[in-house]
C-alpha cells in the first residue's frame, strides 16, 4: 500500500501521516520526488485498513499494491535508483560496462585483462574467485588468492570490481576486497545468502535464476532490500528453455518488463545469456537499445585456453571492436558510454 500526497503537501502533513503509520507499527519508506511525495508502507496492511488516510490533510490518494515486493516496486519508489560505486554511477545516463574473465586464473592474466578493458572504456572488472560449477570436478576458483589477484588488478588499472559470493565464508572474504557483490544465478533463491548481503553496505549484482520468473527475481531483490541494502542491480543472464542452439535463452524482453516494474538498474549478461562468443556482440547491442543500464561481458586474453567459459569469452580484439560499436547503440538509446 502507498499513500500519494498532494503535489503541494506540507512537510507537516507528510510527517503527520508517517506518525500515524509508525504508531500503528508500520514501516515507512519515503520517496520524495520533485512533484509529489509517496509514502510506502511496509507491514501487514490489514492493521491499518480502518484508518481514513484519504481524509487526512495533504493526502491525495491511497493505492493498494498487489505485488508482494514493495521496496523494489516502481509504484513504491518511482524515481530510478542510481547506484554510486565510488564514483561509477550505475542506472544514470551513462551505460556501464563490466568485463573480465569468467574465473580469476593468475595475477598476470587478470592484470593484463583489467588494463585492457579499462583502455577500451569499461569501468568495472568482473571475475570469479568462487566458481559454482555444474561439475564438482571442474575448476572451483582460487578463492582468497583469486580475490587478492583481482584486487591488485583493479587497483593497477583504476577500475572497480564485481565478484561472486556463494556462502557466508566467501561473503566475509570478498567484503575485504570487492566493490560489488555478485549473487549468481544458482543462488538467486538462496534466501539466507540474500539476507546476508542485504546486511552489508556493498552494492549487489543479483543475477536471474536459471528458471526464475521476473517476479521471482524481484522478490529475491526484495529479500536484500528488506535487510536495509537498497543498492541492488538486476541482471538478465538467460533462462532455460527448450532451445538448444544457445546455452540459455537471453530474455531481452525482461529489460523493458523490469523497467516497467522496478526502479532498480538492469544489467544484461550476453555471455552467459548465449554461451557463444559470436552471439555476444549482437545481443550486447540489442540489450543497450532495449534500455539496459549496463552489460557484464566475459573477456579473456586467450579464450581457447580459459579455465572456464572460453566458448563465450571475447578476446581483446573482439572486445575492443564491440566497445567501439556500442557507442552508437548508446546514442540510439539516448545514453552515453
Ligand atoms: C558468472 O557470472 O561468472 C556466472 C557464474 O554467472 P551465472 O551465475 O549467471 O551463471
Ligand atoms: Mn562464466
Amino acid at each position: 500500500m502507498i499513500i500519494v500526497m498532494k503535489p503541494k503537501a506540507k512537510e507537516e502533513e507528510i510527517k503527520n501521516v508517517c506518525r500515524v503509520l509508525e504508531e500503528n507499527k508500520m514501516g515507512v519508506h519515503l520517496s520524495q520526488g520533485d512533484e509529489v511525495t509517496i509514502i510506502g508502507i511496509i507491514g501487514d496492511k490489514k492493521k491499518i485498513l480502518h484508518i481514513p488516510f484519504e481524509q487526512m490533510e495533504g493526502v491525495d490518494r491511497v493505492v493498494h499494491i498487489i505485488e508482494p515486493y514493495k521496496l523494489a516496486n516502481k509504484n513504491f519508489n518511482p524515481v530510478p535508483t542510481v547506484i554510486d560505486v565510488d564514483g561509477v554511477k550505475i542506472g544514470g545516463k551513462e551505460i556501464v560496462v563490466m568485463a573480465g574473465p569468467c574465473a580469476i586464473e593468475n595475477q598476470e592474466m587478470v592484470t593484463n585483462t583489467a588494463k585492457f578493458i579499462k583502455e577500451c572504456g569499461a569501468k568495472i572488472l568482473r571475475g570469479g574467485a568462487y566458481k559454482p560449477r555444474t561439475s564438482p570436478y571442474s575448476f572451483q576458483g582460487l578463492e582468497v588468492e583469486g580475490l587478492e589477484y583481482m584486487y591488485n588488478a583493479k587497483k593497477a588499472a583504476g577500475l572497480k570490481m564485481v565478484t561472486e559470493v556463494i556462502d557466508k565464508e566467501s561473503l566475509e572474504n570478498a567484503l575485504e576486497y570487492t566493490d560489488i557483490l555478485q549473487i549468481g544465478a544458482r543462488n538467486m533463491q538462496n534466501f539466507k545468502l540474500l539476507q546476508a548481503v542485504g546486511r552489508t553496505n556493498k552494492p549487489v549484482l543479483l543475477k536471474r535464476g536459471l528458471s526464475a520468473t521476473i517476479d521471482e527475481l524481484l522478490n529475491a531483490a526484495e529479500y536484500i532490500m528488506a535487510e536495509g541494502n537498497s543498492n541492488v542491480m538486476l541482471c538478465e543472464r538467460g533462462i532455460r528453455t527448450f532451445e538448444t542452439a544457445t546455452r540459455n535463452t537471453l530474455d531481452l524482453s525482461a529489460v523493458p518488463v523490469l523497467k516497467s516494474k522496478t526502479h532498480l538498474p538492469v544489467i544484461v549478461d550476453p555471455s552467459h545469456g548465449t554461451g557463444k562468443w559470436n552471439l555476444v556482440a549482437p545481443m550486447a547491442k540489442a540489450a543497450i537499445v532495449a534500455g539496459a543500464d549496463g552489460l557484464i561481458i566475459e573477456v579473456h586474453p586467450y579464450p581457447e585456453r580459459a579455465m572456464s567459459d572460453g566458448d563465450q569469452s571475447l578476446n581483446y580484439d573482439m572486445f575492443k571492436k564491440l566497445m567501439e560499436e556500442l557507442a552508437d547503440c548508446a546514442k540510439i538509446a539516448g545514453r552515453t558510454l
